[in-house]
């Protein structure tokens, strides 16, 4: 395992991406000198890109939430799944389409609902609970008349509504899209179950998986990211996609989404172990990380 000096990320990498839950904080706690990092790396004139898997909540309050932690994130600077979601649609002209309009089926929270509706998205039943789940289960009715099947982390899920996907997707036609799988979400301190068992649900009842995932590790996220610093950015612009992932770093605390993104898609990653992942887990798992810190306080001592 390579050591890790603040300097020698300065020196090696130009281009910083965070994860947020479990690296820059855990619920509403922000973790050890995570704002100390960013604005050490802003301030050094590094490119910051903060990267979620987490679609439960919209960029205004990511933003808020990073200034009561002290540190200032653009609105540019900030994706989340729900984002690569939408761009996905997008670009299989799947919104906003007035000769075919699409309809989607969605298990998510109001601000993942808000965004696919802002972006021209007509959806159906959630945020739950929705009444229209028993009626739609029931094989004596129809089922839902949509084309997409959208599933992200839903508090209210339940078994009504997941037999109302299934009957949905026994249509091959009909698109299932997600946002992540994250088995785990970190919760101050703990964990608490993620949009993983909400996918898991719906695939085992519907005898197929998600024909796209759009969180880490997917190339979707990985595409949308590069774009994104390519907007942003005078001088990646002109870069090959090699060149500016040479001097990219993936800073997170998720071995399968965050250290696999970077094994995947081919560039340093370090691993922080105050989330979800503890220094066992880590040191037993076949995916290596280029750098693990305990907690970012190791780089300021
Ligand atoms: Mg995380």
């Amino acid at each position: 395992m390579n050591t890790l000096t603040l300097e020698t990320m300065i020196h090696s990498y130009d281009y910083f991406l965070f994860d947020c839950d479990g690296t820059l904080w855990s619920g509403d706690l922000l973790l050890p000198d995570a704002d100390q990092l960013v604005n050490s790396l802003t301030s050094a004139g590094k490119f910051v890109l903060f990267v979620s898997n987490n679609a439960t909540v919209n960029t205004d309050r990511i933003i808020q939430k990073a200034s009561h932690f002290g540190m200032t994130i653009p609105p540019e600077q900030f994706i989340s799944s729900g984002h690569v979601l939408v761009d996905v649609l997008q670009k299989r002209n799947l919104l906003s389409s007035i000769s075919s309009p699409s309809r989607a089926l969605v298990f998510g929270e109001q601000a993942l609902v808000s965004l696919l509706e802002s972006n021209g998205l007509q959806t159906c039943g959630s945020p739950g609970p929705d009444p229209k789940d028993d009626l739609f289960r029931n094989s004596r009715t129809p089922p839902d008349d949509v084309n997409i099947v959208i599933a992200g982390f839903d508090s209210q899920l339940t078994y009504s509504r997941i037999a109302r996907a299934q009957r949905v997707l026994q249509s091959p036609s009909v698109l299932y899209i997600v946002t992540n799988t994250d088995p785990a979400i970190p919760a101050e301190g703990s964990s608490q179950p993620g949009a993983g068992i909400v996918v898991a649900a719906i695939s085992t009842a519907a005898e197929r998986e998600p024909d796209i995932i759009c969180g880490k590790p997917s190339p979707h996220m990985f595409q949308y990211v590069i774009n994104r610093i390519r907007s942003i950015d005078q001088n990646a612009a002109n870069n090959s996609e090699q060149s500016i992932k040479n001097k990219m770093l993936f800073i997170g605390d998720r071995l399968d989404t965050d250290i696999e993104f970077g094994i995947k898609n081919g560039f340093n990653t370090l691993l922080v172990l105050t989330g979800v992942t503890s220094s066992e887990t880590a040191q037993l798992s076949p995916m290596k990380p280029t750098y693990t810190l305990s907690t970012f306080s190791e780089l300021f001592t």
